[in-house]
């Protein structure tokens, strides 16, 4: 009652909810407090969570803030969900977020913007979340709810969790089932928990990620105690500094966030090494060829007949153009031109072929990192704070917002990012671990000494 109580009252002006799910709340509360008085229970017994609109929750609004998706209610659960429901967590409504997690800003959904819950010292201005998982960060930072899910296909998880001063992580690709998930870049996209600590999201990850035989790419590997790896020392532990994510025109308030994270993990006792990930400079322009193609591909199903929104026209061919020209929006449907486009005959060697090349070698530059003895890498997460909606109206300079963290997408690797302090401003910062594929632990684990 308490957090459907902070929706009520915050929610008209954050608008981080598209839909409030406040009778299923109380039944499931209620359940949940009777398996309590049987001295039953799972992990997340009676815990309320918000949970972005790109995942399948049966009978609920379900549309990847999307109007192409109008009405759209599956008869499916996520199987992320289902994991949840089953510790007992307890589901207060769907998450806004940029239309089919295509956005850094959260400024491209049908549903409106979200609202930063942070403002500049001294500034009534409003300012983006971050994207696209930008309801899910700006809703655990106002603190309406306890713990959100998220999803990050370039950055959508670690990037509004910087900008919101929460805590995301995006688990290794095949770590929590993507089965239920509306589809953006299938190779890329993995679901993962954001929260206001460390901790929180381990407990979370815990209970989200699972080996699910109805996805093909979910890995078949046991899920640790996440919870057990907190508190471990840090000592002898080798953190790599790459060289290449000091990029031009980073604010000198970044490069020391930086230098501090380093510090405090010095000072903690690990080992810091510089390394080079040479590849590093075009993981943004293949992320943005793979991406849309894939994205072409999976949002080619949107065709007016199996769901949501129907424009009828003279014929079917009319009918299939009017739904997906009124049922997508700008950004979207730049990503479907430049997807198709990227796959056609004539350009297919020319820019697919050549960034799937490009990826092997960026994921090639983090496997002799970690072979050399690296244990995890030290990052920023974002090239800058938080910024004003309107204020970037470029496409490309919005691509740029995920320069840090596009390459581990590319690469498939597990990635967090921690909150390290605040912009001469006085907005939240985040730093950015990324781990050996499946070692979430250690990035858990090294967080705690930057939280
Ligand atoms: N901002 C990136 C994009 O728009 C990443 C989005 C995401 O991770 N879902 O593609």
């Amino acid at each position: 009652e308490a957090f459907l109580g902070a929706i009520e009252a915050a929610n008209p002006k954050i608008n981080a909810y598209v839909a409030v799910t406040g009778d299923q709340a109380r039944d499931m509360a209620k359940a949940s407090d009777a398996r309590l008085a049987r001295g039953e229970g799972g992990a997340l017994e009676g815990l309320p969570l918000g949970i972005k609109d790109l995942f399948a929750t049966k009978g609920v609004h379900t549309q990847a803030c999307s109007h192409i998706l109008d009405g759209f209610k599956p008869e499916y659960e996520s199987t992320v969900t289902a994991n949840l429901w089953a510790d007992g967590a307890v589901m207060l409504g769907k998450l806004n977020m940029d239309e089919f997690a295509m956005g850094s800003s959260n400024e491209t959904s049908y549903y409106g913007n979200v609202v930063n819950p942070w403002r500049k010292a001294g500034s009534d201005q409003a300012l983006v979340p971050g994207g696209s998982s930008g309801g899910s960060a700006a809703a655990v930072a106002a603190s309406l709810c306890l713990g959100a899910t998220a999803t990050d296909t370039g950055g959508s998880i670690r990037q509004p969790a910087a900008l919101t001063g929460t805590v995301g992580i995006k688990p290794t690709y095949g770590r929590c089932s993507r089965w239920g998930v509306v589809a953006f870049a299938s190779s890329l996209d993995q679901a993962g928990p954001i929260a206001k600590t460390v901790r929180d999201c381990a407990i979370l990850l815990k209970s989200m990620a699972s080996v699910d035989p109805k996805d093909t790419t979910s890995v078949d590997l046991p899920v640790p105690d996440y919870e057990a790896a907190l508190g471990k020392s840090v000592k002898g532990l080798r953190i790599g500094i790459p060289a290449e994510y000091r990029v031009e025109g980073m604010p000198a308030e970044i490069e020391a966030l930086w230098q501090q994270g380093i510090a405090w993990l010095k000072d903690a006792g690990a080992e810091i090494v510089n390394i080079s990930l040479p590849h590093t400079k075009y993981a943004l322009p293949a992320y943005y060829i793979v991406a849309p193609a894939e994205a072409s591909s999976n949002l080619a199903r949107y065709d007016g007949v199996r769901y949501g929104l129907r424009v009828p026209g003279n014929d079917i061919i009319d009918m299939y153009e009017n739904t997906r020209a009124a049922g997508f929006g700008a950004e979207v449907q730049r990503r479907i031109l430049i997807g198709t486009y990227v796959l056609s005959a004539g350009y297919y060697d020319a820019y697919y072929l050549k960034a799937q090349k490009v990826r092997t070698l960026i994921k090639r530059d983090f496997d002799l990192a970690f072979e050399a003895g690296v244990d995890a890498i030290l990052t920023p997460a974002t090239p800058d704070a938080a910024f004003a909606p309107g204020e970037i109206t470029d496409p490309v300079a919005m691509y740029l917002n995920d320069i840090f963290t596009v390459t581990v997408n590319m690469a498939g690797l597990p990635g967090l990012s921690v909150p390290a302090g605040l912009s001469a401003s006085g907005l939240p910062l985040g730093l950015q671990l990324i781990g050996r594929p499946f070692d979430e632990e250690t990035l858990f684990q090294v967080a705690e000494v930057i939280e």
